[in-house]
Order: C-alpha cells, then structure tokens, then sequence
C-alpha cells in the first residue's frame, strides 16, 4: 500500500513532537496551551502508545504496587483538552529534504489498523526517550525482561504474579530458587526494584498467599558491574542504599559482569552462576537503533542525536531533540546532560518558551541543567542528596527524602494538569489507599 502523508494545514506553522514521555508531554501541552490554543501554530504529538506513564514508575508498575491504569493519561483525551493534536504511531524514519516523518503500520492484534504514512513538519522535535542497553550479551533478549516500556513492565508484574500463584497452589515443596529474581544493573532502577519487590512479595503473603515464606522462598539478588551500588552517585548516598539493600536481605553483587543470561539464571565473568526463575536486565541505556544514521543526522556511540545547547540538532536547522535519545553538551563539563526525567522536563520548559520566540524571529536561549539532586526511593523509606545552592550538596534520608521522591511525580502532573486536578487526584488516592489493594491482583 503507498504511504500516506498528513500535512500541515496551509498557513500555520506545524510542530511535530515525537514521543509523549517525560519530556515530549510536558512539551506538548505547554506549547498547545500557549501557541495551540490561539492559532498560532499546530502542535501535534505522535507515539507508539495510546497512554502515558511517567516512566520512573515503571518499576512500581512491573511489581504490582502501581496500578498505572489509574493513573496514566490518555492521549487523545489530553490533546484536547491543552489544544494539540494526538496521533498513535512508531516513528521509524525521517526525510529531511521533504521535511516528513515515516511512521510504521500501527497494528493490534496482529492486524494492521493504520498503514505506514508520513506526517509534514515545519519544526520537528525527537523526544523518543532510551532503552536499556545489553551491550549485546548473549541470552539477555531472550531470557531477560526490561523495564523500557509499560508493557514491559506489566508483563513482569503478571509473570511475578503467576509465579506467586503456582508456588502457592502447587502439591510438591517450592524447589531450590523457584521464586528467585536477579536483576541486573544496581542504578536506580534496579535498586528501587529490588526493594519494591521486597514490599510486595511480603504484601502478596498478606493477601493469602500464604504457602509462600518470603524470606526463605523469594531470593532478589542485584549484579553491578561497577564496584558499588548507584555507581553514578556519592559514595554516602551508594552507602546509605547499601545498608537499606542489607537490611531488606537483597543479596548484591558488586565488580561482577554478566557474561551471559540463561533461562535458569545468570551467568558472571567471575564465573558466578545466580539461579533464578525471573531475570530483569535494568542496566545501561542507549537511544533507540534506528536513530544511528537518520537521514545523515550526527549520533554518538549510544545512538543520541548530538545537540547543540539550544536544543537544535547539529545538521538541521528545523529539527530538535531532548530528553534520554540527546546528547547536550554542558559548559564546563565533558560529560553531557545525563538522561533523567528532570533534565527531560527542564528541556521541554525551556523549548516551551524558546520555540514560540523563535516562530517571532527571536534567537533561542541555550539549555542550562540545574541538578536537583538525586533521590532513590527503597519501597519503605528514601535516600538522597539535593543540590543546594548556598550549602553544596545535602544528604537527606528518611520521610523528607521520601516526600521529595514524591514531589518529583507531582511537579510532573502539575505541568500536565495544574494545581486543582493534582490536588483532587491526590485526596482521590488517598481515598484509594483505604479501600482497595495495596497490591494489583490480577
Ligand atoms: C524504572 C525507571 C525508573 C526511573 N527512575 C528515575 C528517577 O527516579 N529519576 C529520574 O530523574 N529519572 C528516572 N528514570 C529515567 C527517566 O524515566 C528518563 O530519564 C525520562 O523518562 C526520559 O524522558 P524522555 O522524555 O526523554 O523519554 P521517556 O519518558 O522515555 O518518553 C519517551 C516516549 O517516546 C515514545 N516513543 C519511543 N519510541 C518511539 C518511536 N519510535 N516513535 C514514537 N514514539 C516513541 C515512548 O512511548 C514514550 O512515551 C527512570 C527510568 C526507569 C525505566
């Protein structure tokens, strides 16, 4: 079938954002409510998903303690109410000289719904987010689970669950290492999985499956190649996650490097062998392939696309990128942007601001991240540094640190929705919290 092409309407200048995740949603409801909304451009939004989920939940989301159904945004519904347009669809290539978008078949069930087609820009911005990174270790695709998408992490809470369910209903004793789980990569994302699984295999016993006994039954072990846990962060904040991880019995393997994954378990250079039923890679992270090489744009070895500090793409004048799948450089350092939800977010509110001012001839400001600090959030308690801007850096533990964590999700929903709907659906969760599972059952 011949590809189908969306156009700009005549006269409006038309951007384009691909991907509505930490960054490209708070974008695209910026710039609906600011330029949509008067006519002064068509902003349209396209992803592979019909719902949004903030990403840094997607651990809860993989151990059940999330029910992302209650709290995800719907796109279609959510264009328009901020005055944008939704379209549903997996960027898979780009034609600069047409100034167009490929966008693969969309399918559901195995039929095709929507053929290929391009969709026209005048500004483009790529804000397709990262992917883990398996550095191509034999066994990892196919016997690992990764905590890249919602799906994923659904898939993983129903694999958990089902685990649960046979263990508990099963004649014959639990074998050796039957209800294991490894998971690889001690940065935040494993750390904060490893201790919300903790939390929920203990809530599953709570809720009757009984036969299980948590701490005999439900081994979680954490393989680090680095030599510490949250290598990337102070040695205090590693330490202080160290204790917690010890206190909650997560086994941590630090200085080992997986050599191979298999469907028992994982194998390491040290020659370790780690049994376990349920294997979750949550190491490295890189943008997705298919930006090597898009159209002749400039990538480095993860496949970012290179930014210059404004946001603009190296050799593209009409085409912008933010979030994990950018490598912005920052004065200073030779390190770029790290890719976290913070720095995606404070990238849309600056493109919010300066791609209206350049629609009025105005020059566009550079990107300048601020480090919030870091916060890694243990199921039952948090630890974490702020950046301070008087006192350097401030160690913070404990329920302060948990109620920041915690922050950070609002301020994500404050820039969707606003104040009135952040605080109606926090008392609504609240109510939640009294009277349905702590844990999704099904
Ligand atoms: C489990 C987990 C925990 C984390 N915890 C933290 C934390 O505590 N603090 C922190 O700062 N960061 C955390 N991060 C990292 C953080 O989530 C990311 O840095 C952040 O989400 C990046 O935002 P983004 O907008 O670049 O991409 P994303 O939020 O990943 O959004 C990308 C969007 O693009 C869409 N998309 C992808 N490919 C395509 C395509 N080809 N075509 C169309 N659409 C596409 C996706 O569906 C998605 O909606 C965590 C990540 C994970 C996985």
């Amino acid at each position: 079938m011949a590809d189908s092409v969306t156009s700009p309407s005549a006269g409006l200048h038309h951007i384009v954002i691909v991907g509505g995740g930490a960054g490209g949603l708070v974008l695209a409801t910026k710039l609906g409510n600011r330029l949509g909304k008067r006519k002064l451009a068509r902003i349209t939004l396209i992803d592979t998903s019909l719902t949004h989920v903030w990403k840094p939940l997607l651990h809860e989301v993989a151990v059940g303690t999330l029910d992302s159904h209650k709290d995800d945004v719907i796109y279609l519904g959510h264009a328009k109410a901020h005055h944008f347009n939704f379209q549903q669809g997996r960027m898979e290539g780009l034609d600069r000289a047409r100034r167009e978008v490929l966008l693969a078949p969309v399918e559901f069930e195995g039929h095709e719904i929507i053929p290929r087609r391009r969709v026209g820009y005048d500004t483009l911005v790529i804000a397709i987010g990262g992917i883990c990174n398996d550095f191509g270790t034999p066994g990892v695709k196919e016997h690992c689970q990764f905590l890249d998408t919602h799906e994923q992490a659904e898939h993983v809470q129903r694999e958990l669950l089902n685990d649960c369910l046979r263990a508990h209903l099963q004649q014959a004793p639990l074998a050796e290492g039957q209800l294991n789980v490894a998971i690889v990569g001690a940065g935040a994302t494993g750390v904060e999985l490893a201790a919300e699984l903790h939390k929920a295999a203990r809530q599953l016993v709570a809720y009757g499956l009984d036969r299980i006994d948590p701490e005999r039954d439900v081994k979680i072990s954490l393989i680090e190649a680095g030599p510490a846990v949250l290598p990337a962060l102070p040695e205090r904040l590693s330490k202080a996650t160290l204790k917690e991880l010890e206190r909650l019995k997560v086994q941590v393997f630090v200085n080992e490097r997986v050599v191979e994954a298999t469907d028992k378990g994982i194998k390491t250079q040290s020659g370790r062998f780690i049994p376990a039923e349920l294997r979750i890679w949550a190491a490295g992270i890189k943008a997705p392939d298919f930006l090597q090489g898009l159209d002749g744009l400039a990538t480095n070895r993860v496949n970012q696309l290179l930014v210059d500090e404004t946001l603009k793409v190296t050799k593209d004048d009409h085409i912008f990128a933010m979030g994990d799948c950018a490598s912005c450089p920052q004065p200073g350092s030779d390190k770029p942007v790290p890719p976290r939800a913070q720095a995606a977010y404070q990238q849309a509110l600056l493109l919010a601001k300066t791609l209206p001012a350049r629609l009025r001839g105005r020059p566009m400001r550079p990107f300048r991240y601020r480090d919030y600090g870091s916060l890694i959030s243990l199921s039952y308690s948090s630890v974490g540094s702020l950046m301070g801007n008087l006192l350097g850096t401030v160690m913070i533990e404990g329920f302060l640190a948990r109620l920041t964590y915690l922050s950070l999700y609002k301020k994500h929903q404050l820039a969707l929705h606003g104040l009135i709907w952040v605080m109606l659906a926090t008392l609504i969760n609240l109510i939640r919290l009294k009277t349905e599972p702590r844990l999704k059952l099904h």
